[in-house]
């Protein structure tokens, strides 16, 4: 392989974008990315990067959330995004009985010793809470972890387009049955960053994956501007409350019944409305903004997975990212770079075989 092999990447989410970056950081320069853009994942999502204090025991779902937290800094400071794409001002994280409160206090002590990235915990009490968030008016306390960033998928990808000067088409392709796209000259390696339509992807190569897709949307606020350092909210028992670059957001709900449908749900957004107005009584209806809605894929395992396509030496695939693909895309991203220049790379501390999701 040369600075000039032909690269495909087919979808322009996180995965696919920061797959460029990593290639292109290795030399590679000449990379098209195909993306239809309907539907997807990153665009819509809230953007929390905050793996640390999760109580999932997917080891190698930690891993990679882990990895993809810490490499966030590297890729904004190198690509020099603003901070309308990446901010890190930390996460709160609520419990509403002191038992939990100490459980998740002891937990995210614990992960600080050996993960930097966390940078510092702090207790809080619900008004030290409330004095962080203009306009909050929760009861519980909580915990402050400084590491905690969040992103803008819009604006990220806007930007890391702009740094790569890449050429992306925005259009939908297809494969043809020996794995090269429908009307293009044949690419020396291809990666299917597609998210939840991977399944539809491989359908003409003879392949099934057993990727779903799951419905989720969000609420957005326009609000007079926040003060730049306002931190994340993840309170106990309602949605998530973020700074937005217009205001706040809030969301996001989690649909597994409604496949690919993009529709607004105005019980979703009624539901989203009521727990927006229980963290933030100031907030008016009048106030409501947009409604965000995308499609998260999901495995059976509910663990994100990446590498060679079984049968296709030059094609290459990650999807599964769930509910956490913002976090997780950016060290998928690097692995599966570093595989396309050592393809031995052995990856089984971030991802079960691929043959365990594609037959
Ligand atoms: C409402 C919501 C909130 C979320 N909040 C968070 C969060 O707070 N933190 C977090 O870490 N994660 C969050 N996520 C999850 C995260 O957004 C996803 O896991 C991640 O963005 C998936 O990235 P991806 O690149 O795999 O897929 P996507 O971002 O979906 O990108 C896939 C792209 O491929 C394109 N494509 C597919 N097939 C073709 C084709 N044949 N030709 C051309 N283009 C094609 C699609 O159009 C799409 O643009 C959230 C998701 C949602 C929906």
């Amino acid at each position: 392989m040369t600075r000039d092999t032909r690269i495909a990447i087919i979808g322009g989410g996180i995965v696919g974008l920061t797959t460029a970056y990593y290639l292109k950081q290795a030399g590679f320069e000449n990379i098209t990315i195909f993306d239809e853009g309907t539907g997807q994942a990153t665009k819509a999502a809230a953007g929390i990067i905050s793996p640390w204090l999760s109580k999932r025991r997917n080891k190698r779902w930690y891993e990679l959330a882990k990895l993809g937290a810490k490499l966030y800094p590297e890729i904004v400071a190198t690509a020099q995004l603003t901070s309308a794409a990446y901010r890190q001002n930390g996460t709160i994280v609520t419990r509403r009985e002191a038992n939990k409160l100490t459980e998740l206090y002891e937990l995210a002590m614990e992960r600080l010793k050996t993960t930097p990235a966390m940078q510092q915990i702090e207790l809080l009490s619900a008004s030290e809470i409330n004095k962080r968030l203009p306009g909050v008016r929760i009861t519980d306390d909580g915990i402050f972890v400084a590491g905690g960033a969040q992103i803008d998928g819009t604006a990220f990808l806007y930007e890391l387009t702009a740094f790569l000067d890449v050429n992306i088409v925005h259009q939908q392709v297809k494969l043809t049955p020996d794995g090269q796209i429908i009307g293009e000259a044949n690419f020396d390696r291809l990666i299917l960053a597609t998210g939840a339509w991977l399944a539809q992807t491989i359908t003409p190569l003879g392949l099934t994956a057993t990727v779903r897709p799951q419905k989720g949307q969000l609420i957005n606020y326009q609000t007079s501007p926040l003060p730049h350092d306002t931190p994340v909210l993840m309170p106990e028992g309602e949605y998530d409350y973020l700074p937005s670059n217009q205001g706040v957001i809030v969301g996001a709900s989690h649909e597994d019944a409604q496949g690919f449908d993009l529709t607004i749900d105005q019980t979703i957004v009624n539901d989203l409305m009521v727990s927006a107005h229980k963290i933030n009584p100031a907030l008016g209806n009048e106030q409501l903004a947009n409604v965000r809605v995308g499609t998260r894929a999901y495995t059976p395992d509910f663990a994100p997975f990446f590498g060679q396509l079984p049968g296709y030496a030059h094609i290459y695939v990650a999807s599964g990212l769930g509910s956490s693909g913002l976090t997780t895309g950016p060290a998928i991203a690097k692995l599966l770079a570093e595989l396309f220049i050592n393809p031995n790379l052995n990856i089984s501390e971030y991802t079960k075989p691929v043959t365990d999701y594609i037959h």
